[in-house]
């Protein structure tokens, strides 16, 4: 049946998914304060899914399904940047009189390095882009989503991508591996300016930062370069160990769970720890258990971006 003949939709839901730096290089900090960076993102089976509905006011509540989330702190005002997704959209197509309610149900850490808030402002730029029927062009949600955050394009395109600029400038690559992740929450927060602050003491990003070709290849080809595990790398490591040493002694320990590698996620604090496969990153979660690292989840990738699973 051709959509024309279908009734517009009362709530259109959209699931997008966590990100993970499977490769963070940081360059040094430039005169707008932002540090240039060319990572390798990849999309995990972490996912917040997004309902909007048509409403006279814009609104926003959240909901957790996960058993890692916070909801307490996610914003319920207009500063939640799924509120400021729907106007960038609204202001995007001069639609000044549009608002809408939006539910999440977060399944996505919050304040955990997985990108959450930027998988909701692009799942309600897909969301309300089929709920009101804009036909927006993937360009157009792409700048809109870098004008939000610079992990926002990559949460509309997923899968495996690199990220340079600002991390905005999103180019997916061909990964035909499936990968196992045992990903380690953290009790406590770790601010990203604090995170950066501490690399620019520390490091300064005078070197090359840059992604090594035979990481992508790894990726291409995993059959052939099985050890993806040389090329995981995040320049924020030391300054995140420097700020928190505990998360060190997770990575420590994730090896000594048998863990192929472990490094920071994004800025952290989350980690991470690669798994040769599904039973491995179960047994080696289950390992960190008895040592007390409880709050984990085992996930894989790369998986879809964001992507419409209801219609209302
Ligand atoms: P990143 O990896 O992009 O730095 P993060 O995963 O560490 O992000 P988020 O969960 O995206 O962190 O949220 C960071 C902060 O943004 C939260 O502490 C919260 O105050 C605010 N915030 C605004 N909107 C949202 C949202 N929809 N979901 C989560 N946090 C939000």
């Amino acid at each position: 049946m051709s959509a024309a003949l279908l009734p517009d939709p009362i709530s259109v839901t959209v699931r997008a998914p966590a990100k993970i730096n499977i490769y963070l290089g940081v360059g040094k900090v430039r005169p707008d304060g932002f540090h240039p960076l060319e990572t390798v993102y990849q999309a995990v089976s972490l996912y917040d899914d997004v309902t909007v509905t048509d409403a006279e006011e814009w609104s926003v509540s959240t909901i957790a399904d996960g058993v890692h989330v916070e909801v307490r702190e996610v914003p319920d005002d207009d500063s939640n940047i799924a509120i400021r997704a729907g106007k960038a959209l609204v202001a995007h197509h001069r639609l000044d009189d549009r608002a809408a309610a939006i539910q999440i149900n977060k399944g996505i850490p919050v304040a955990g390095g997985m990108a959450g808030g930027s998988a909701d402002a692009a799942a309600t730029l897909v969301a309300l882009d089929r709920l009101w029927s804009l036909g927006t062009a993937d360009e157009e949600l792409l700048a809109i989503g870098a004008e939000l955050g610079s992990d926002v394009p990559f949460a509309l395109v997923g899968g495996t991508a690199t990220g340079t600029g600002r991390g905005e400038v999103v180019t997916p690559v061909e990964d035909n591996g499936s990968w196992w992740w045992v990903v380690v929450f953290s009790d406590d927060g770790l601010s990203t300016p604090s995170v950066y602050g501490a690399y620019d003491l520390l490091e300064g990003g005078d070197h090359d930062y840059r992604i090594r070709p035979q990481m992508l290849e790894a990726l291409r080809a995993p059959a052939n370069g099985e050890h993806l595990q040389v090329f995981l790398y995040n320049d924020l490591e030391d300054a995140a160990f420097y700020l928190r040493p505990d998360l060190q002694a997770v990575a420590e320990a994730a090896l000594e769970c048998q863990a192929s590698y472990a490094l920071l996620s994004g800025s952290g604090p989350t980690m991470l720890a690669l798994a040769a496969d599904a039973d491995s990153a179960r047994a080696i979660a289950g390992r960190l258990a008895e040592r007390g690292y409880d709050r984990t989840a085992v996930v894989h990738g790369p998986v879809a971006g964001a992507h419409v699973v209801a219609y209302g």
